[in-house]
């Protein structure tokens, strides 16, 4: 089958969750030459090189001024034009916040079927099937796409292992990037303060909960993740309560994360919080409470006092790290 992966980058920086995207899309195209990826953006013609090796023969650049911040109106006519360009069975990406702006759009305005936050993804016929986590990943639906004449797929992060085939040539074709109608217009971006990396790419999280007090308690998480490159996080409790910002917001109505390590402290563990990071790889629960029901998903417990507990780890993990 042929797969056009929808690659997301940063100030021409490819994100590593693309990487996740072009694995599962070279599975599932069985070739370099069945697989294209599309980077939209200003200036993104010169990076396409980057996806050499990574399986691609073919790299569709839609580079235009009017991609320079991003906008979905401008993002999906990019990624139209590489799909008329490449006439894919299935368009691949990711399930970030711009995959989850993008895809619908594409699938509603090409009449094609649409499956989302995937984490078990193969082929069957000319679309595809697989797994998706529902209702806070209390149950787990099996849906395949039929009959459609493309399909559009995102994978959730963090999820599918990376195997870079080595193959590939990522050679830049330009394709047109139209503005948009106009209807939609981005008219300022402004970065978050943190240079760690987002709690979406993360692969350590430590978060805190109400029990942190204040925002200025929440220093001694930013110490320990300083010590083992993570990035805080805070539960919804903690950001309602102004001591942290909301961009810190794990849960059903924060951030969806995935990392290999998630470290909950003082955190009670509710259902909303829990939909946002209960698939973390490995779930560490420091709380006073030994019936939270935290401990319910955590891999390891600890009973105690977040104060004296989070500084400890911060000294075993520099002792470890030396
Ligand atoms: C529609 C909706 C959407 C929501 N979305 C989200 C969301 O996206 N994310 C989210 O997090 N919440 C969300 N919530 C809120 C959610 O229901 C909980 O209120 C919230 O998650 C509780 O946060 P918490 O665990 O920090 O606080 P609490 O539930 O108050 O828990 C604090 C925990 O800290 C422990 N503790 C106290 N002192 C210490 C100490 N010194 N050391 C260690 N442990 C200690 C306590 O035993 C307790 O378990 C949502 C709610 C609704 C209704």
């Amino acid at each position: 089958m042929k797969v056009l992966v929808f690659i997301e980058q940063r100030d021409g920086k490819i994100k590593s969750s693309a990487h996740e995207a072009l694995t599962v899309g070279f599975k599932l195209a069985g070739s370099s030459a069945n697989l294209a990826a599309v980077l939209v953006g200003q200036g993104v013609a010169g990076h396409a090189s980057q996806l050499a090796g990574w399986g691609p023969d073919t790299v569709y650049t839609a580079d235009s001024a009017d991609c320079a911040l991003y906008n979905v109106q401008s993002y999906a006519n990019g990624v139209e034009s590489a799909i008329k360009a490449f006439s894919p069975d299935v368009v691949l990406g990711v399930a970030s916040p711009m995959g989850r702006d993008v895809f619908p759009r594409l699938a509603a305005r090409m009449d094609g079927a649409i499956l989302t936050d995937l984490t078990y993804v193969e082929s069957s016929g000319s679309g595809v099937q697989g797994t998706k986590p529902m209702y806070s990943g209390k149950c787990i639906a099996d849906v395949a796409t039929e009959g459609a004449k493309i399909s559009f797929v995102t994978i959730r992060q963090n999820v599918f292992p990376v195997a870079k085939p080595g193959s590939g040539n990522a050679g830049a074709t330009p394709v047109s990037a139209a503005a948009g109608d106009g209807k939609i217009k981005t008219v300022e971006i402004r970065k978050g303060k943190s240079a760690k990396p987002d709690l979406t790419e993360a692969s350590l999280i430590i978060s805190g909960g109400r029990a942190m007090a204040n925002s200025d308690n929440f220093k001694i998480l930013a110490d320990c993740a300083d010590v083992i490159g993570a990035t805080v996080g805070a539960s919804r409790a903690a950001v309602d309560s102004g001591y942290a910002s909301h961009d810190m917001q794990v849960g059903q109505t924060g951030k969806t994360v995935n990392p290999n390590l998630y470290i909950a402290c003082g955190i009670s563990g509710s259902i909303q919080h829990m939909a946002g990071m209960r698939t973390s790889k490995v779930i560490v629960a420091v709380n006073t409470d030994k019936d939270a029901p935290i401990f319910g998903v955590a891999s390891y417990g600890i009973v105690g006092d977040l104060f004296k507990v989070v500084p400890l780890m911060t000294e075993q993990f520099k002792n470890l790290l030396k």
